[in-house]
């Protein structure tokens, strides 16, 4: 019995220590986050998804800010963590799996942003296919970047047509700039220039995916997996049990198993990234795929090198999203992504030529990826 463990390239909450307290402390004193809350009050949000970079509020932005705050603060070294897969020797009928069984699986895929790509592909080969999801499957307003080529990739494997890719797009872009300041930069064609609506395409997915057969449980989330020798025996939230002979987790970077597999160790980067979609832009037709500041910019307690990536919108010629991302180690005088966000209100008009009067800003996003130096998984049950 095999659990798999799907992350991106691009994986925590630890207890309330005497540190955190400190740098709430400090964060109140010496920085002045106020032009943030008072944009981002004024949005009205729609279109939020449960995936990374969903959520479109302040209240949220605040939650992510908490996360990463205790993950600044966490001692390193294993910590406990919840048990969320644990190994039991002899067959599941033994055991019994109570009365709520919802079925027997091929395969269960466990978080369905990306999850519900990988498990119309594999419904797609005549597997039996559950998808289990905390929230609802659904994708954000906010578009992914894409290119063709990859998207292509999907048609292959029997997740979309040709038409419906065409549906999916909204924004499509060239040519696309690798900048890098005071050095030069370095033009190229078809590389993430194309703007997909995740709402479209995952709302698209999901109904090829129950077409083709197969079944979805969202609203409810994992609990725990039992492996017997026969098969995986999962607990929802709701107290419905699965059971398969593989699961796979797409649960993203704040995945229990991933913790558990991790011993809830902190990661040893994170790259911050900080952004908005804004109307008003009149030079609109090119993207930057990266640009990067060669010079080091302070940032509440913290110098940090700053990265930008930015691109047509697909809601309206003058749209554009631009991101402002950056690494940092985690530690107690590591920015927020508030602080950051204040940063870039400064530093964006700038960037893209315009003046920040002259936006209307349509949604600002954010999000936090976890990066370790040993990016190997361990035994999931220790050596
Ligand atoms: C601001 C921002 C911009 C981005 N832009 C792009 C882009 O343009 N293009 C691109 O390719 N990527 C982009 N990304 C990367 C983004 O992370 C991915 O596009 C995508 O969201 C990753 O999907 P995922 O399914 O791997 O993980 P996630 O998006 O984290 O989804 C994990 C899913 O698992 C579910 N889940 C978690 N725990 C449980 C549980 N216990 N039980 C059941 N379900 C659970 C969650 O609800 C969620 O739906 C961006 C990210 C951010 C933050």
């Amino acid at each position: 019995m095999v659990v798999l463990q799907i992350q991106q390239s691009n994986g925590f909450v630890s207890s309330v220590s005497r540190a955190r307290t400190n740098r709430g402390r400090r964060r109140a004193s010496n920085t002045v986050c106020v032009q943030t809350q008072k944009i981002m009050e004024k949005i009205s949000v729609g279109g939020e998804a449960g995936g990374a970079g969903g959520a479109y509020s302040y209240n949220a932005l605040k939650r992510l800010d908490n996360i990463w705050s205790n993950i600044c603060t966490q001692p390193t070294g294993p910590q406990e963590t919840q048990q969320i897969v644990s190994r039991v020797s002899g067959f599941s009928q033994d055991y019994g799996m109570g009365n709520n069984l919802v079925g027997t699986f091929d395969i269960v895929v466990c978080g369905g942003t990306l999850g519900i790509f990988l498990a119309t592909a594999l419904c797609a080969k005549g597997l039996r296919v559950a998808v289990v999801e905390r929230n609802a499957i659904k994708g954000r307003d906010q578009e992914w970047n894409i290119s063709r080529k990859e998207m292509k990739e999907l048609i292959e494997v029997g997740v979309l047509t040709e038409d419906e890719i065409e549906e999916v797009i909204s924004a499509k872009f060239n040519p696309n700039r690798c900048g890098f300041e005071n050095l030069g930069d370095i033009w190229v064609e078809d590389i993430l220039n194309l703007g997909v609506s995740p709402a479209k395409l995952v709302e698209t997915v999901k109904r090829r995916f129950v077409s083709l057969g197969g079944v979805i449980l969202e609203d409810c989330s994992l609990s725990s997996i039992v492996i017997y020798d026969d098969l995986a025996v999962m607990q929802l939230s709701k107290g419905d049990t699965l059971s398969s002979r593989l699961v796979i987790d797409a649960m993203g970077n704040f995945s229990p198993i991933l913790k558990q597999i991790k011993r809830g160790r902190k990661p040893d980067g994170m790259c911050l990234v900080v952004g908005s979609c804004a109307h008003g832009f009149k030079e609109n037709s090119s993207s930057d795929v990266i640009y990067s500041s060669s010079s080091v910019t302070k940032v509440a307690d913290s110098n940090v090198q700053l990265f930008w990536e930015a691109f047509p919108a697909g809601s309206g010629p003058l749209d554009r999203t631009t991101y402002m991302f950056t690494y940092t180690e985690p530690q107690s005088t590591s920015p927020s992504l508030e602080d950051l966000l204040e940063e870039y209100w400064k530093l964006m008009p700038k960037y893209q030529g315009v003046s920040l009067d002259e936006l209307e800003i349509l949604r600002v996003v954010y999000g936090i990826f976890p990066t370790y130096r040993n990016s190997s998984y361990d035994s999931i049950y220790g050596s």
